[in-house]
């Protein structure tokens, strides 16, 4: 028998590919699973043109069968098999793909797509393999041959006989290496996992005999072993499905058996998008926070799927960050693969899906908020933090698509409220959108600053989390209403004393001047307050960066010592007033004493640490003996 030698420089390139073009060894399943699929889709084609044809679609499978003995794994279709010319031009050439030019002489029809098109699958068997032995028997033919390679000095063909039509492969697995183990493409369990892993919807069963226990007759608790022949892979994928035939059950069991997560889905999303690229896609939304979300660990993506073929596990190019919770998966028939299968060659048709997805999640995001409150809230206390981030993050480049989703507690409707309520509720007079930010809402509740703001009857937006004052500076406004911290300087409120403010100023300007020199490095000025009605003090923030702002960067790990302009305010109708202008005239170290009292009390009122704690008690300790 003559060896042919695999064609110029295919060997060369074989040894290049075998070992470069993937990243995982295990794929070989996945290629020659799908050229059986392939093969057997062959067939329904040649039915629909041939009389002499029929296509029973139970009559086919694909079974796999390990011996670890012999160390072999075999693989073997129902499918249209090779004739001798096609084991030497498909098998004998790389890069010729029959099922390419299969696919350019036939219309396809939905549903039986075939999946190669490269002509190089097939050669992954040698990864795993010294030599590769194909079987194979045309639908028409009357003569079966053998093909036979070791993968680098070429291949030989010989007739053989075989019953069935069909190609059988057999791949005797390499030994061990010193840093490879190659048993594992023998064991039961690891076969099962790659089949579920990237051949879980190949339209015909994928049978393997699995070993199974069963209890021994005529004993007590004792088991034993047992062969069954079991069909791996679900086949029918469930985003092919019909919407109206699947349940809320089916999406769950899907969610489940595709781990997910641990919880179960808030809400699923089915698509199925017939335009400019065509995909399915089962998106979910967890109902919990994954354990990792907000951890470096954490890896955002979708699955990704040609044809019903996995080809990435994660692909994070599909989601954006700020929808990063969404967990799913996408299929489709038009994504222009690399090589290898695992990478895309062009991402336009990738970018295209991703847009289209976006705006899927945002607008369900939005019929939850309008149609189911409840649950709407419980994604928000989950995953509302990202959505803030996502407005934050690439300077606002992001904010119109989020905005609209943001809540936040309200000081009036005692529950989180949505932007555009609050600006709906707003009054000819009021002119911003005020917020307060603190700790907690009990904590804010009970701010001095925000006493102006509450008694003209104006709603409050309660900011207890550190990036929310961040977001809001990013959206600046809100259908056209600007935010305004109740702490900031001017709160844009007419009150009747306003024109009297700055002839108080002036008035008590010595007693100011005397307290914001006391208070060097602490306060930049010392003011009357337009904002305090019970409260003695407060503090109050000049400038871009508020306190709260200060704290959260303060508390950052590459703290720059950003610093917010503060202003310590007073209440002239407060009997403090009056004590203090007292002081000042007649006892210049009970001044000190009380500015320093009246500071420290604005600081815990903030929430800001007290430099030195111990002055403060021994202050309080001064005035009351
Ligand atoms: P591709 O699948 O991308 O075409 P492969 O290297 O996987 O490339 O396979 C090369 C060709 O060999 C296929 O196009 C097909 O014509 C043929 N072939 C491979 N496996 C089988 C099989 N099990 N049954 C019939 N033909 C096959
Ligand atoms: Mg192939």
């Amino acid at each position: 028998m003559v060896k042919k030698p695999f064609q110029a420089e295919s060997k060369r390139l074989l040894e290049l590919m075998i070992n470069s073009i993937y990243t995982q060894k295990e794929i070989f399943l996945r290629e020659l699973i799908s050229n059986a699929s392939d093969a057997i889709d062959k067939i329904y084609y040649r039915a629909l043109t041939d009389d002499a044809v029929s296509f029973e679609k139970d009559r086919y499978a694909i079974h796999i069968a390990a011996d670890k003995e012999e160390r072999t794994l075999t693989l073997s279709d129902t499918g249209i098999g090779m004739t001798k010319e096609e084991l030497e031009n498909n098998l004998g050439t790389i890069a010729k793909s029959g099922s390419l030019a299969f696919k350019n002489e036939t219309e396809l029809k939905d549903g039986h797509d075939i999946i190669g098109q490269f002509g190089v699958g097939f050669y992954a068997a040698f990864m795993v393999a010294d030599v590769v032995t194909v079987v194979s028997k045309t639908l028409d033919g009357e003569q079966a041959f053998k093909w036979e390679s070791n993968g680098t000095d070429g291949y030989t063909i010989e007739p053989v006989e075989k019953e069935a039509v069909g190609t059988d492969i057999f791949l005797k697995i390499k030994e061990n290496t010193e840093d490879e183990s190659f048993d594992e493409y023998l064991e039961e369990y690891r076969l099962k996992a790659i089949i579920k892993k990237y051949s879980d919807f190949i339209r015909y069963p994928i049978k393997m005999n699995v070993t199974e226990q069963r209890p021994k007759e005529d004993s007590e608790g004792e088991f034993e072993e047992y062969k069954e022949e079991q069909i791996i892979n679900s086949m029918v994928p469930i985003w092919r499905k019909n919407k109206s035939e699947l349940t809320n059950e089916d999406y769950e069991q899907f969610y489940q058996d595709k781990h997910y997560g641990f919880d179960q889905p808030l809400e699923h999303i089915h698509l199925s998008v017939d335009g400019a690229v065509r995909y399915n896609a089962i998106l979910f939304i967890p109902e919990n926070i994954p354990f990792d979300y907000y951890s470096k660990e954490f890896e955002k993506g979708l699955e990704l799927y040609a044809n019903g073929v996995l080809i990435m596990e994660k692909c994070a190019d599909l989601l954006p960050d700020y929808f990063s919770f969404v967990k799913g998966m996408v299929d489709s028939e038009d994504l222009s693969l690399n090589i290898s299968r695992e990478m895309l060659q062009h991402d336009r048709q990738l970018k295209l899906i991703a847009k289209n997805i976006k705006s899927k999640i945002k607008s369900q995001l939005q019929t939850l908020m309008k149609n189911d409150r409840d649950k709407y809230e419980k994604f928000y206390q989950s995953f509302g933090r990202q959505l803030k981030f996502g407005v934050y993050s690439d300077f606002g480049a992001s904010k119109d698509v989020l905005q609209g989703l943001l809540m936040f507690y309200s000081s009036t409707e005692k529950k989180l409220v949505t932007l555009s309520e609050y600006v709906s509720r707003m009054g000819d007079e009021q002119k911003y959108i005020y917020y307060a930010t603190g700790e907690s809402n009990e904590r804010i509740e009970k701010l001095p600053q925000a006493e102006l703001v509450a008694d003209k009857g104006y709603e409050i937006l309660y900011f207890t989390e550190d990036i929310d004052e961040f977001a809001i500076k990013m959206l600046r406004s809100y259908q056209d209403k600007e935010f305004k911290s109740v702490s900031s300087a001017d709160l844009g409120i007419e009150t009747d004393e306003e024109t009297d403010t700055k002839a108080e100023n002036d008035e008590n300007k010595e007693l100011f001047n005397q307290m914001k020199s006391l208070l060097v490095g602490k306060v930049t000025d010392v003011r009357v307050s337009k904002r305090l009605k019970t409260h003695p003090v407060c503090l109050a923030a000049d400038g871009e960066v508020t306190i709260e702002m200060e704290k959260v960067l303060q508390a950052m790990p590459d703290n720059q010592n950003v610093k917010a302009d503060k202003v310590l305010e007073i209440n002239m109708n407060h009997d403090v007033f009056r004590a203090l202008k007292q002081a000042a005239e007649h006892d210049k170290e009970k001044l000190e004493l009380y500015t320093n009292l009246l500071y420290n009390q604005a600081l815990l009122i903030e929430g800001l640490p007290l430099t030195d704690p111990v002055g403060f008690t021994d202050d309080m300790c001064r005035v009351m003996v």
